[in-house]
C-alpha cells in the first residue's frame, strides 16, 4: 500500500491528515529532510491519500479508480516535476519547459474532481527562471492543486520558492526508531549502529551503505593504504587491486576512511565512525597534515572523474602515487 509510511513518520502523517481532513491544506508545503529519510514515500504517500476517492481518516483504499489510475501511473490530476534524464545521465536543474508545462497542468480544472497534485522532486533543481516561469502559479495554484515540494538542501531552494511554501517539521528520526527499523532489515544486525551513524542518522541511506560497493571494500582498501604507507607495497600494486571496484565508489572508501581517520587523530574523544575497522587507529596515527592534503587530493579525484575526461584509472593511480609520496615525506611512514 502506498499509505504505508515509515514509523518515524506517523506524527507528521497525523498532521498532514487532520489538516487535508478540515480542507485546511497549504497550497504549497516543503517537505525539507536529509536524503535518505523517506521523504518522498511520504510524499507519495499523502499525494494517494489527496487522489483517493474513497479514502478513510488516515489512508488511501488502494481499491477505487483513483487508487488504481495512481498505482498504474496514469492518473491524470497527479504530476512529477524531476530534472530530465538522458540515459544514465540525470540533468541538475528543471528546465523552463518543464516548469511552463507545470504551469498549463495547474491551470486545467481536475479530471477526477478531486485533488490535483504536483510533486516537485527535488525542487532544489529549479533554477531562476524555470521557478521565475512557476512562482505565481506556486502562489495562487486554483481550488484543491496542491504543490509538494522535496529537497534534501534547503539551504540552496531559491528564497522566492521557499518563501511561497509552508514548511513541514520534518525531521530525522530518532536513533532507537532508526535501529529498530534498520536492524531487522541487515544480514548482520550488529552492524546497524556502524552504518547508522556513516549515514549521519539517515535509515534508508544506511540500508543502501550497507549494500554499497564502497562500504564492502572499505577493509581491503585501508589495509592497502596502510601496506602503502608502510612501504610494504608498491602505490601501483595496490591500484591494481581495485580495478574492478567503481572509481566513485573508490574515492568515496579514501574520502570516508580518511575523513575518520583525521577525527581520530584531532579529536580521539569523538566516537569513530568505522568502528568496525580496528585497523582504522593506525591510519590515525599518520601526521594530519598528510591525511589532510591526501583527503583534499581525493575531493580532486573526484572532480576530475565528475568534470574532465580523464581516464578513471590514471586519476587512481595518481592518488595511489600522492598517498605513497605523501606518507613516506618527513617521516609520516604508517608505523
Ligand atoms: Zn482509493
Amino acid at each position: 500500500m502506498l499509505t504505508d509510511v515509515y514509523p518515524w513518520q506517523q506524527g507528521i502523517w497525523a498532521s498532514l491528515n487532520r489538516l487535508l481532513n478540515a480542507e485546511r491544506l497549504p497550497h504549497a508545503m516543503l517537505f525539507a529532510a536529509p536524503a535518505g529519510t523517506g521523504k518522498r514515500r511520504l510524499a507519495d504517500a499523502f499525494a494517494a491519500r489527496m487522489l483517493c476517492q474513497t479514502p478513510s481518516l488516515d489512508a488511501a483504499c488502494g481499491q477505487c479508480r483513483g487508487c488504481q489510475l495512481l498505482a498504474a501511473g496514469t492518473h491524470p490530476d497527479y504530476y512529477v516535476l524531476s530534472p530530465e534524464t538522458d540515459g544514465d545521465k540525470v540533468s541538475k536543474v528543471i528546465k523552463i519547459d518543464q516548469a511552463r508545462a507545470v504551469v498549463s497542468f495547474a491551470s486545467q480544472t481536475a479530471q477526477m474532481q478531486g485533488y490535483r497534485v504536483i510533486i516537485i522532486d527535488p525542487a532544489d533543481a529549479l533554477n531562476t527562471s524555470s521557478a521565475n516561469a512557476m512562482l505565481k502559479t506556486l502562489e495562487e495554484p486554483g481550488q484543491r492543486c496542491v504543490f509538494l515540494l522535496l529537497t534534501d538542501q534547503p539551504t540552496a531552494l531559491l528564497a522566492t520558492i521557499r518563501s511561497r511554501c509552508q514548511l513541514l517539521p520534518l525531521s530525522l528520526p530518532d536513533e532507537e526508531d532508526a535501529l529498530a527499523w534498520l536492524r531487522p532489515q541487515l544480514s548482520v544486525p550488529a552492524m546497524a549502529e556502524t552504518l547508522l551513524g556513516l549515514a549521519r542518522g539517515a535509515p534508508l541511506a544506511a540500508l543502501a551503505l550497507s549494500e554499497s560497493p564502497w562500504f564492502v571494500q572499505r577493509q581491503p582498501i585501508l589495509d592497502a593504504l596502510l601496506a602503502v604507507g608502510s612501504g610494504a607495497e608498491q602505490p601501483l600494486t595496490a591500484a591494481q587491486q581495485f580495478t574492478k571496484v567503481n572509481p566513485i565508489e573508490q574515492i568515496t572508501a579514501w574520502q570516508s576512511l580518511l575523513d575518520d581517520a583525521v577525527q581520530q587523530g584531532l579529536a580521539p574523544e569523538l566516537p569513530v565512525r568505522h568502528s568496525d575497522l580496528p585497523s582504522l587507529q593506525k591510519l590515525a596515527e599518520i601526521n594530519a597534515q598528510c591525511l589532510l592534503e591526501t583527503l583534499w587530493q581525493a575531493v580532486e579525484a573526484r572532480r576530475l572523474l565528475d568534470d574532465t575526461n580523464v581516464a578513471a584509472a590514471t586519476i587512481l593511480d595518481n592518488l595511489w602515487l600522492h598517498w605513497a609520496r605523501a606518507t613516506r615525506q618527513g617521516g609520516h611512514h604508517v608505523r
